[in-house]
């Protein structure tokens, strides 16, 4: 069975950063990825310098153009199915195709949505409908903007924010009810709020034109954000014992060390909480690091 110095799951802003730094240290490193990438349904990247409005393919090619130059890095697409540890304390990492040892491990597989239940939401998302201002606001400043979102206090912190890219600002709760003090201060935003449920988004090729409420109200929009939650879709930190915390979030340092000995992580999946590309790419450097000292140090 090939043997490795690090298998790094997900080939994402993290994972391919991460592999990067290991290539440049000459660590043998088999690099898996299932194209599951949170931003594949989006055209553009943007706030990553030199790479300002990117193609998300664009960026993992040119990403992937860098990583493999370095001879002693491997790229495979599979999907990592299950790790465990050996009793000499290498793991093995089963995937849909084959099996590697290594000695280290980063999970690096970001995470996905949970949207809200409207009909379509997802067909719209990363064409007009986003998540993040700081990512998408700019494209859309100025317009008539809905944000989608149920919680309350997620209105009221990120409801304001959307405000520094447009003042036509409409709340959209779908259905859920919002306190009254919430009401007041929103409204003295000058942000508009309609309570009433979501019968359907109204738009074409992804582009939202209208979103139509239960009593037939029909009201224009040129696109805007939703508030999602974020999901980890995988168990390999439980799998391999790492400590959790009350939120379900992996223990780690601040270079990604988790409680377990060889077993690293970086990017989203870390605080299942979204970024960006460059953090993301941030903690993988960071991490990268962390592997090569840790096995340097105890060599
Ligand atoms: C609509 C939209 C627009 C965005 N716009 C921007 C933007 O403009 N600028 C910006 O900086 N950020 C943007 N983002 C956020 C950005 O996509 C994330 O911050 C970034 O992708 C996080 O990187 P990551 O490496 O942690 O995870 P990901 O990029 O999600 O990568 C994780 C990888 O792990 C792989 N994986 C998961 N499980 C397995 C497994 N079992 N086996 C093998 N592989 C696996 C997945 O296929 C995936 O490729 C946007 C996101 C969305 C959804």
């Amino acid at each position: 069975m090939e043997k490795f110095n690090c298998v790094v799951i997900g080939a994402g802003a993290a994972g391919l950063n991460a592999s990067l730094v290991l290539g440049r240290s000459h660590k043998k490193v088999m690099l898996f990825d299932n194209q599951q990438n949170r931003n594949r349904v989006t055209q553009e990247s943007h706030g990553f310098l030199t790479r300002d409005g990117i193609a998300p393919a664009s960026f993992k090619k040119l990403s992937l153009e860098d990583v493999l130059k370095y001879p002693t890095v491997q790229y495979e697409e599979q999907t990592v199915t299950c790790i465990t540890r050996q009793d000499d304390d290498t793991f093995k990492v089963e995937t849909t195709e084959s099996t590697f040892l290594t000695e280290t491990i980063l999970i690096a597989t970001g995470v996905q949505e949970e949207f809200p239940a409207i009909t379509n939401i997802y067909s719209y998302y990363g064409k007009s409908l986003f998540s993040c201002p700081f990512c998408d606001g700019y494209e859309n400043s100025h317009q008539p903007l809905v944000f989608i979102v149920e919680d309350e206090a997620h209105a009221l912190m990120k409801g304001k924010l959307i405000q520094n890219w447009t003042n036509n600002l409409l709340i959209a709760t779908n259905g859920h009810e919002f306190s009254k003090e919430a009401l007041n201060t929103l409204t003295a935003y000058g942000i508009e709020i309609s309570m009433e449920p979501i019968k359907q988004l109204i738009g074409e090729d992804g582009q939202l034109q209208a979103i139509q409420f239960l009593s037939g109200q029909q009201i224009e929009r040129a696109g805007g954000f939703v508030d999602t939650k974020f999901i980890r879709k995988n168990d390999f930190a439980e799998q391999l014992k790492c400590e959790m915390n009350e939120l379900g979030e992996i223990v780690a340092d601040e270079s990604g060390r988790t409680s377990q000995k060889g077993v690293y992580v970086a990017g989203e999946t870390a605080k299942i909480e979204p970024s960006s590309l460059i953090m993301a790419a941030a903690e993988g450097y960071k991490a990268a690091i962390a592997i090569v000292l840790d096995q340097t140090n105890n060599r």
